[in-house]
């Protein structure tokens, strides 16, 4: 039976989340000291997992992380996934997101495993501003490297996420509108979200949509595109239809009401929103032996404890259990 929650949401779409190190500290993502206790499954739980979701009905599954790059096997993990069928006999939407760093080397033999899409979190095209906010000093060209990269592999479309942040990036909208149209990738701008490690949010260092949009018209008069209605980002182009830029704005302009996903942390938790206050222990039950049947009937019972939507700026909003980089984004 498909995936469908009690606020009557089909459950299509799948983030997985193979390891929870990272080689980046992005400041907005990651604390300055590494204290933190990495956990991961075999991949083989991870294939098996993701094998009895799309029984369940999911379509799209994204890899994450961490990053994802950094797992050994992350390619024959594409390669096991590109074989599983929807209950429609199509195959997955399978889409990874990275930092890029290592995309160079590994976006062909991603590609030639069956992966679809890829993107890329870049959050700056000005290299010092780039190392200011990853804090690596030696990732940018890396990362340019992964997109072209991918470009020329075929994984179609390259989107580039970058997470606007007050006073580190916002000067950089109109420079990512350039980007966009000359390197033929989709930008997409993300309004920064309380998933941080280190307590840093605030709504004032949040760049919502309206102060995104207004920055691209400044540029070029902007034309919006047309959405599906699960889709996260409002899409746009300019007057002259060259470049897209997305806008995913669940601050501001909140689309849970659409959700469709459903998360799995890489040590085998479910969760069903990004800001839910408690996990949903998958990875107990498959190492106690449950069976194919008993991990999708405790699947459905999870759905079933799905949220209706977030509550991010409202008063009494409760930080989520986890920070953005142990749920997997
Ligand atoms: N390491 C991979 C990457 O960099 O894309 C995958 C994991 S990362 C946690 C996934 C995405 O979450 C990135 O695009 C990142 O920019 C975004 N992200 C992390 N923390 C965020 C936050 N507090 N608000 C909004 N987006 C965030």
């Amino acid at each position: 039976m498909r995936l469908r929650d009690k606020h009557g949401r089909f459950i299509t779409d799948l983030r997985v989340s193979i390891t929870d190190r990272c080689n980046y500290r992005c400041v907005y993502c990651r604390t300055g000291n590494d204290g933190a206790i990495y956990s991961e499954l075999p991949i083989a739980d991870y294939q098996r997992i993701v094998r009895v979701f799309v029984q369940l009905g999911i379509e799209k599954v994204r890899i994450t992380g961490g990053e994802p790059l950094l797992r050994k096997g992350v390619v024959e993990f594409v390669r096991e996934l590109s074989k599983l069928r929807t209950l429609e006999g199509e195959p997955l939407d399978l889409a990874i997101t990275t930092n890029g760093h290592l995309l160079a080397g590994l976006a062909q033999p991603l590609k030639e495993a069956g992966l679809r899409r890829v993107t890329v979190s870049m959050d700056a095209v000005d290299p010092v501003k780039f190392a200011k906010i990853t804090r690596v000093s030696n990732g940018f060209d890396n990362v340019l490297a992964g997109i072209r990269a991918a470009r020329r592999a075929g994984l179609d479309p390259v989107k580039v996420n970058c997470v606007l942040l007050r006073g580190f990036n916002e000067d950089q909208i109109v420079e990512f509108a350039r980007f966009s149209r000359e390197e033929g990738v989709v930008v997409r701008f993300i309004e920064f979200m309380p998933l941080e490690e280190d307590r840093v949010w605030s709504p004032v260092v949040v760049v919502a949509m309206d102060e995104i949009l207004e920055a691209l018209n400044s540029f070029r008069p902007v034309r919006q595109l047309a959405n599906s209605l699960s889709e996260t980002a409002r899409r746009y182009t300019f007057d002259d239809g060259l470049g897209e830029i997305g806008i995913i704005a669940p601050v501001s302009h909140p689309f849970c009401g659409h959700c469709s996903r459903i998360r799995l942390t890489s040590d085998g938790k479910i969760r069903t929103c990004l800001f839910s206050l408690f996990d949903h222990d998958l990875a107990a039950r498959l190492n106690a032996g449950a069976s194919d049947t008993e991990l999708a009937g405790y699947i459905h019972s999870v759905v079933d404890k799905k949220e209706a939507r977030h509550h991010i700026g409202e008063p009494g909003f409760e930080k989520p259990s986890r920070s953005m980089v142990h749920i997997g984004g």
